[in-house]
């Protein structure tokens, strides 16, 4: 099958290499009707984490259909609609019983190489799915394939983030970063009640995104604390999503809050130590969250979002290309050409 492979940094290719095969009576094969590229497959893009071997796929966003189940899968069936978590979860552990799925010892997460469970990755025409009945999750009839990706990581880590900012009806939500999952937590925000929501990026296309939105757009300068204190009366934002990942993303963020309020974080650190200041956690009382979000915990809750149409996040997608094109998308994306790419094999 054709699959996305990393051989070396910064150079995407596309490979031909053997079709998966169930390994645990637990697993299933899918065949992938599709994959997204997404802002963390940077990561490995740009050589942060571990090499991954030549010859294995790339990527963790998926949607498909199972064309087989091994012998101790129960939920999941032959012929179903699927998407399904970044990362799996053996429903089994300590953890995985208390709903901690992403903690689970025995999970891996999709194409990351060794560092992160050395599993495959998804940007290829078959996966393999351990855990089928704790990481898949079936896609109801009306919800396209488009939409049900994003369940599997983005819309979900959004979800994640804006439910543990604790925002609560009639609340100012602010969004700093305005990828998607900035984007979608400006809605969740709305879908929680929020009053009014601040969205913060520097690219003016990202912040006409958030306008259409609904939320009121902020240059991400030196002028942005002035301006949320500006639509708070003074006090500084009520919840606050992070959804960039960096120094100054978080540093901002911090500055943002009003005093006991909470900055939830999204966005991936792959740098060992982000300073915070403690001095500004405790002079303001504040409550900081970061987190892999537990994508198999919300899952069922974001696809029923989607089931019933309040959120429509097939729209983030600005190009669509052939699998076979991925070198061509990764360089765009990486580029900054693209907000989402979609790739069908
Ligand atoms: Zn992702
Ligand atoms: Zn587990």
């Amino acid at each position: 099958m054709k699959a996305l492979t990393l051989p070396t940094v910064g150079e995407v290719c596309v490979k031909s290499v053997p079709e998966p095969k169930l390994l645990n009576p637990q697993d299933a094969i899918i065949k992938v009707a599709a994959s997204a590229i997404c802002g963390s497959d940077l990561h490995a893009y740009r050589g942060r984490i571990a090499h991954i071997a030549p010859g294995v796929p790339i990527g963790h966003e998926y949607v498909g259909v199972v064309t087989d189940v091994g012998a101790e899968v129960r939920r999941v069936k032959v012929g179903d609609r699927v998407t399904g978590s970044f990362f799996t979860a053996c429903g089994q552990c300590w953890e995985c019983r208390r709903g901690l799925f992403s903690q689970c010892p025995n999970s891996a997460m999709f194409g990351f190489g060794p560092d992160l469970g050395d599993l495959p990755g998804t940007q290829a025409e078959y996966a393999r799915i351990p855990y089928a009945d704790n990481t898949l999750i079936q896609i109801p009839d009306g919800v396209s394939d488009e939409a049900a990706i994003f369940v599997g990581d983005v819309l979900s880590t959004a979800y994640f983030a804006v439910e543990r900012s604790n925002i609560k009806p009639g609340e100012t939500g602010v969004v700093v970063g305005l990828g998607p999952v900035g984007l979608l937590a400006v809605e969740l925000f709305f879908l929680m009640g929020a009053a009014q929501v601040a969205a913060l990026d520097v690219v003016p296309e990202r912040l006409q995104s958030a306008r259409s939105r609904g939320a009121i757009p902020v240059l991400a300068d030196a002028s942005a604390v002035r301006e949320i204190r500006a639509l708070t009366g003074g006090r500084g934002a009520d919840a606050v999503v992070e959804a960039v990942g960096s120094e100054t993303g978080l540093a901002l963020a911090l500055q943002l809050v009003r005093g006991f309020g909470t900055v939830s974080s999204a966005g991936v650190y792959t740098e060992r130590a982000v300073p915070v200041s403690m001095a500004r956690l405790f002079a303001k009382d504040l409550t900081l969250k970061a987190g892999k979000a537990n994508v198999p915990a919300v899952a069922s809750t974001v696809m029923e979002l989607l089931k019933h149409g309040r959120l429509h996040p097939e729209h983030l997608f600005t190009e669509r290309m052939p699998l076979a094109e991925g070198p061509r998308g990764y360089q765009m994306f990486a580029d900054r050409q693209a907000l989402k790419i979609l790739l069908v094999p």
